[in-house]
């Protein structure tokens, strides 16, 4: 048996099955673009540990960074003796974030906890409870945030009772038939028939869905939310969790748009590996709360926020922004040239910003029938062939490219190679 099979083995007989992978391998190092598995097999990794990893595996100044908080202290919580590098990472995330002046920063551990926490803070602010979320988006497993979630399987059937007060609007995508005019038409009928546009706390949308499907909120869509949101006193929440940190070739999404969220969620990218999230928000909304409200023991790390200053440092003196634009646009002429070739399995609809780049594969050439067969295919292919590759999408049949924004030239290149060979139809 390899030492993948015996893991696989092991870890089917002592973790549930509930955790999906997208891969059958184990990991045994990493470094920046590349991971070796349990068997000494290479791969070239354009999963990004879910795009955890836009400044790559272990980067040097970032494990420097850690490692020298680790020496002086791991946890202490900020709520008994609080520490710079928590404060530190506030100020330079409230200079950074696109959202009105002045911000305050509240750090906590994941993705669906800065969710949770920027719901909360919105009904402290409005004193309102209705929440307004998009199908297809993708807030998080939580009690809470699986009734954000805008899919039913697998992240709620048979998980009990959604959370009261939360309500979907239909995502805007050519692909399934829907228009940023009927969007804002189910808006206003949601506010005329369900709820009452003063019950409603926040409206919340990704910039760009990410396990939705890489689809990218029209900035027309996301004006008119503003509008509406400033109508009726509703705060407008951007989750930047998969988007955020450069991804999209701007820190944050949002900055590809002329109006501002209220509150912004992040993670992932944030700490470069080490796990952290937070609510940015106007600091007026954000301290909402009543004192107590807000919180958790291991909230804001010491050696994550030491490691998110650091990632904000590589963002900023590797100029991972052009990195991401240039990234993305040889990942985009590459595909690009290769949807034309019959060889390949059906693709369509080419889409991204910056390096946060996805396709759907299809059953038919020029058509929009989702393939997720054909899709899993591919990702085995890849997976085969030594690149990590993921799909994501509604329909399970986009693959998404979340390679970290450090990959030198030449392994961006070979694992888009690898994406060439894995997408070749086989006779
Ligand atoms: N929001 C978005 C936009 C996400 O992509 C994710 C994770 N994929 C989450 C929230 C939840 O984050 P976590 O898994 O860290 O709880």
């Amino acid at each position: 048996m390899t030492h993948n099979a015996d893991l696989a083995a092991r870890r089917t007989a002592a973790v549930p099955r509930g955790i999906g992978h997208a891969t059958t391998i184990y990991a045994a190092r990493a470094e920046n673009a590349e991971l070796w598995d349990v068997d000494g097999k290479r791969y070239i990794d354009f999963a990004g540990g879910i795009a955890v990893l836009n400044t790559g595996h272990r980067h040097p100044r970032v494990q420097a960074a850690a490692l020298a908080q680790m020496n002086a202290f791991t946890h202490t919580a900020f709520q008994v003796a609080p520490y710079e590098p928590y404060i530190a990472l506030a100020e330079r995330l409230n200079a950074l974030a696109p959202v009105t002046k002045p911000a305050k920063t509240l750090f906590l551990t994941t993705g669906s906890e800065a969710v949770e926490n920027a719901i909360k803070i919105a009904r402290a602010y409005t004193k309102r409870d209705n929440i307004i979320a998009f199908s297809g988006g993708f807030h998080g497993r939580t009690a809470l945030t699986s009734a954000l979630t805008g899919k039913v399987v697998p992240y709620k059937k048979g998980l009990g009772p959604a959370q009261a007060g939360v309500y979907h609007l239909p995502f805007p995508v050519e692909a399934h038939g829907v228009d940023v005019a009927d969007t804002l038409k189910m808006l206003d009928y949601l506010l005329r028939a369900d709820i009452a546009p003063d019950t409603v706390a926040a409206i919340i949308i990704e910039p760009v869905q990410g396990e939705g499907g890489f689809l990218i909120t029209p900035p027309e869509l996301m004006r008119a939310l503003r509008e509406r949101c400033d109508q009726h006193g509703i705060l407008l929440i951007a989750d930047e969790v998969q988007t955020g940190f450069g991804r999209t070739g701007k820190l944050f999404a949002m900055e590809h748009y002329d109006v501002k969220p209220d509150l912004m969620t992040m993670a992932k990218s944030l700490a470069g590996g080490y796990p952290l999230s937070g609510v940015v928000g106007r600091a007026e909304v954000m301290d909402a709360p009543e004192l107590g409200g807000l919180g958790g023991t291991y909230g804001g790390n010491p050696v994550a926020c030491a490691a998110a200053l650091a990632v904000l440092d590589v963002i900023e003196e590797e100029h991972l922004l052009d990195a991401a634009n240039r990234q993305g646009d040889k990942m985009k002429a590459r595909i690009e040239a290769l949807s034309r070739r019959n060889d390949i399995v059906p693709i369509s609809a080419l889409r991204g910003l910056g390096g946060m780049i996805a396709f759907d594969i299809v059953s038919e050439r020029g058509g929009f029938a989702p393939d997720a067969a054909t899709t899993k295919a591919v990702t085995t292919r890849a997976q085969d062939n030594g690149l990590i590759l993921l799909s994501c999408g509604v329909f399970a049949n986009t693959i998404r490219l979340l390679c970290p924004l450090t990959a030198s030239d030449s392994v961006l290149e070979e694992g888009l190679t690898k994406l060439e060979t894995a997408l070749t139809a086989r006779p």
